[in-house]
């Protein structure tokens, strides 16, 4: 389990020198103050959204409108606005921020907070990990906290010719990791189909936990279903393998919970019977699939000789993991089940990129499986191929191939987990609008310099699209000095917020 607050990727600040020029136009032509301003307000966003726009108040009583704002003072007429993107490869301050809502999200949901009573630590919670089966051998290294050891220590060829084991001890970041022995015996439509129905089996195994919750109390599944619920916050993570797996927060709540009003289940809805219950609808929950065994699809040069049997359906893995989870004592603290979901929602697929949108055209795949790694490259592939078969036609698989195959949310959680991403935005908003960036408490005023007040104004804003990224090259580089300083500033605060 690891400690402390998720990585923050540490960026160099650009040289002075450099960051002179980046600032010379703008010094020169006077928009360098009111450009840095925004761009701090953006917290170094790379990829803002440039809005052109006004707003206007309107006074309820007399009918005089003012003019609040006009974009068109600002420096290239336009306002920046931040992506908002999840993924640290797209937008490090953006992902930053997203991964703290994630963090606010899980916590709130296992101590209180927000809008969530403190009582919900009482109720019964488990932190459970969920994975792929096998699809053949991978290197690895497995250091179960001893030495690292010898990737795959195994004699003898493949029918391709080449060695079964790997004897090499590989070192944490080595890009191996993940990939395939040999590429031509690994199941790769096996993987990509599996990925496909992974969202779906997570829906059948709570379906069949509460089926074994009923069983093991004597009472009917709609009784059961009548008297507790399972909330529920889960974390979609690919692996290096390009199989996905998931970790996940479940809860047991009174049936009656709804956003606004959470009550604790029944006394006999305990962690242990919700653990055991869950073991049990892992081992046995499948989602049927077609079967991508059917067809021998033609993996680089050599094609496999020996045919696979049926895969009918997607199962779980072996390497489950389910731990209760406790509110005051035990390593497993709401504090760190929140860093470890919130790391896992910046990621992306592969970590050039290359696959954090969808692939749209022929053209557009043959560009991508460039930049990719050799087996994240076949299994996009893979997904690919499957796609043109009859059975395969209603899966969508090329259009999920940038994900492998994989067609779920990155983060979902049931509806009475806890509080929403638009809320935590929302309550970011407000914050803004009434704390100075020193973080003393302000008033906001209207256009007539009175406290706003939403009786005696009305506001009306107009907001055009003009284009999205940086006018300027060295804007950019402002972006990214000032995305540093901002996270800076957050993990002083949140490091504080944890250690209090
Ligand atoms: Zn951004
Ligand atoms: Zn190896
Ligand atoms: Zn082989």
């Amino acid at each position: 389990m690891p400690s402390g607050r998720f990585p923050a990727k540490k960026r160099a600040l650009p040289v002075v020198p450099d960051l002179l020029t980046a600032a010379a136009d703008r010094i020169a032509d006077g928009t360098f103050s009111t450009l840095w301003d925004q761009i701090r307000r953006v917290n170094g966003c790379a990829h803002p959204i440039r809005l052109a726009g006004t707003i206007d108040q309107a006074d309820t009583a007399t009918g005089e409108i003012r003019r609040t704002f006009d974009s068109a003072a600002l420096p290239d007429g336009t306002i920046l606005v931040p992506c908002g993107n999840r993924r640290a490869t797209v937008c490090p301050s953006c992902s930053y921020l997203y991964a703290g809502d994630a963090w606010q999200i899980v916590h709130a949901g296992l101590a209180g907070g927000l809008e969530i009573p403190d009582t919900i630590a009482q109720h019964p919670g488990l932190f459970v990990t969920v994975t792929a089966p096998s699809f053949g051998p991978v290197h690895s290294r497995r250091a179960n906290h001893g030495p690292a050891q010898v990737c795959r220590p195994y004699p003898g060829r493949c029918p391709h010719g080449r060695p079964r084991g790997c004897h090499l001890v590989h070192p944490d970041d080595d890009p191996r990791i993940g990939a395939p022995i040999c590429l031509d015996c690994y199941d790769l439509a096996g993987l990509v189909v599996w990925n496909r129905h992974a969202a779906r089996l997570w829906k059948r195994t709570i379906d069949l936990t509460y089926r074994r919750l009923a069983f093991l109390t004597d009472r009917t599944e709609r009784k059961t279903r009548r008297q507790v619920r399972i909330s529920y916050i889960k974390v979609a993570e690919m692996q290096a393998r390009g199989a996905v797996h998931f970790h996940a927060v479940l809860r047991l709540d009174d049936a009656t919970t709804h956003r606004g009003y959470w009550a604790p289940p029944p006394a006999w809805a305990t962690a242990e019977l919700l653990a055991a219950c869950w073991r049990w609808a892992v081992r046995r929950a499948e989602q049927p699939c077609p079967d991508p065994h059917r067809y021998t699809l033609p993996t680089r040069l050599v094609p496999t000789p020996t045919p696979r049997p049926p895969m009918l359906a997607a199962r779980w893995g072996d390497q489950a993991d389910t731990r209760p989870l406790t509110v005051d004592g035990g390593d497993l603290t709401p504090a760190t089940v929140g860093n470890y979901l919130a790391k896992y929602v910046t990621k992306s697929v592969t970590t050039s990129g290359a696959l954090d949108s969808r692939i749209r055209t022929p053209d557009d795949l043959t560009t991508r499986l460039l930049l990719l790694p050799d087996h994240h490259a076949e299994l996009v592939r893979a997904s690919w191929r499957l796609a043109l078969r009859a059975d395969f036609a209603d899966l969508g698989m090329d259009r999920w191939a940038h994900q492998f195959g994989f067609n779920g949310h990155w983060i979902t959680k049931s509806r009475t987990y806890s509080t929403t991403f638009a809320a935590c935005r929302e309550r970011r908003r407000t914050w803004a609008r009434t704390h100075t960036r020193t973080g003393e408490e302000r008033t906001p005023l209207d256009a007539w310099g009175r406290p706003e007040d939403d009786d005696q104004v009305i506001t009306l804003a107009a907001w055009r699209y003009q284009a999205s990224g940086y006018a300027r090259t060295g804007d950019r580089m402002l972006a990214d000095m000032a995305a540093d300083q901002a996270r800076s500033r957050r993990e002083a605060t949140r490091t504080g917020r944890q250690t209090a």
